[in-house]
């Protein structure tokens, strides 16, 4: 819900274009909800330029705030992006008070667990109330060290045609990690009916669907395909009982329910092995994490009817941004990071959100961890 106490008129904020050379213009920030707080110049150095406007990046911008640090968030896209490419028809597994950020109260009808519906304007209220400074469809085209910090260069997206730059003390990576889907790798993966997102299950009404996965969205996709009277199989790496531990009690509730009433087929201990037009052919195969198909064949494979295929195996980050940075990374694609202070192998750049661990990739775990990183710079920069 839009908090109804914020007014619509807001005041402007300038950015100075910084460096050598550069015309004196002045650069509007773009931002979907103009900061009201301090008019913000380039050339005066920024204590935190957080990356990624999404809770992480939302929560660690409300406590610089509160510690009366200077920040700017910029974010390749508009405010919580990620939450924007979720299903449609989401219903969140957190009570809504779990997915606060900022402070700011996050009220649902008659205390239901929020949908995506609920979250979107939730999150704008959060800019708006807290009145964050924002730097949005902006993305980061350089990143340069100098004596003080760091000084980073964007560009407007999409297009590229205006530049922007900002000087900080520090930065904190709270890009995610929705990026990048990871893709089945066998034949016949890249053909137009075999998708790695979904999004809304109508149109598959009537269809044969696979869906390749076995994490919660998998789960979810699979029983909302069902419930559009789609024909769906469930294929799943891990056997029934690691399944179970690696779902949510609830989800695994409703699959199991759904598979009881015959309305989707689960089928476990399996990996695709060829796509084809309107057939998919599984492997049976011990689960093993470490095997490069996620598991050890065993047996013969078989056909299910497939007219769609959706492979929902999990999302890694865009390294494009830790190149440039020169952090290394982890096997799973997270910068490598002091588990206790969180900041990377490049001294003052630290990772927030779901970018800082798999544990930490629920909103309430990270309100915390970011918050630790927040006070931290404080401590660092001199402002608690
Ligand atoms: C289907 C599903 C259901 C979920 N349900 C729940 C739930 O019920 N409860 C819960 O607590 N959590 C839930 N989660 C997890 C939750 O969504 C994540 O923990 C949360 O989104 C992580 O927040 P974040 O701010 O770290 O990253 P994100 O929300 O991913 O935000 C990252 C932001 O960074 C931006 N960005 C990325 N790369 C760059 C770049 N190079 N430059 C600039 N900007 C960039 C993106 O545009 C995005 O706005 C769910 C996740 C999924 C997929």
């Amino acid at each position: 819900m839009e908090n109804a106490e914020v007014s619509e008129a807001q005041t402007e904020s300038t950015i100075r274009p910084v460096g050598p050379g550069r015309p004196e213009k002045k650069n509007r920030v773009e931002t979907a909800d103009r900061p009201a707080a301090a008019t913000h110049d380039a050339a005066d150095r920024l204590d935190v330029l957080i990356v990624g406007a999404g809770p992480a990046g939302l929560h660690a911008a409300s406590t610089a705030q509160d510690l009366g640090l200077s920040h700017l968030i910029v974010d390749r896209r508009g405010v919580a992006h990620s939450f924007v490419e979720y299903p449609q028809t989401l219903r969140f597994f957190s009570p809504a008070d779990e997915m606060e950020v900022g402070g700011v109260p996050f009220p649902t009808r008659g205390g239901d667990k929020p949908t995506r519906e609920d979250i979107l304007p939730y999150f704008r209220s959060v800019v708006r109330t807290r009145k964050l400074c924002l730097a949005v469809w902006q993305r980061i085209a350089s990143i340069e060290r100098d004596d003080a910090g760091f000084l980073v260069r964007t560009l407007s997206e999409p297009d590229g045609d205006a530049e922007y730059a900002y000087r900080s003390r520090t930065i904190v990576l709270a890009s995610g990690v929705w990026d990048v889907p990871a893709r089945l790798s066998c034949p016949g993966a890249g053909l137009p009916h075999v998708l790695s997102r979904f999004d809304e299950p109508t149109e598959y009404c009537g269809m044969d669907v696979l869906v390749a996965g076995g994490g919660n969205s998998a789960v979810h996709a699979a029983l909302t395909l069902a419930e559009a009277r789609a024909r769906v199989t469930l294929a799943m790496r891990r056997s029934p009982a690691p399944y179970q531990s690696h779902l949510r009690p609830f989800v695994v509730r409703d699959l199991e329910m759904a598979v009881d009433e015959g309305r989707l087929r689960l089928v476990t201990g399996a990996i695709a092995a060829r796509v084809e037009p309107q057939t998919a052919w599984l492997q049976p195969a011990d689960y093993d994490p470490l095997h490069p198909a996620g598991g050890v064949p065993c047996g013969d494979p078989y056909p299910v009817p497939a007219r769609f295929v959706f492979a929902l195996l999990g999302q890694r980050a865009d390294p494009t941004l830790f190149e440039q940075l020169g952090l290394a990374l982890d096997i799973d694609g997270r910068p490598q990071r002091d588990e206790q202070t969180f900041e990377t192998g490049v001294p003052r750049v630290y990772v927030a959100g779901s970018l800082a661990g798999k544990s930490i990739d629920v909103i309430v775990s990270a309100r915390d961890q970011v918050a630790g990183v927040i006070r931290r710079i404080a401590e660092r920069i001199g402002h608690n």
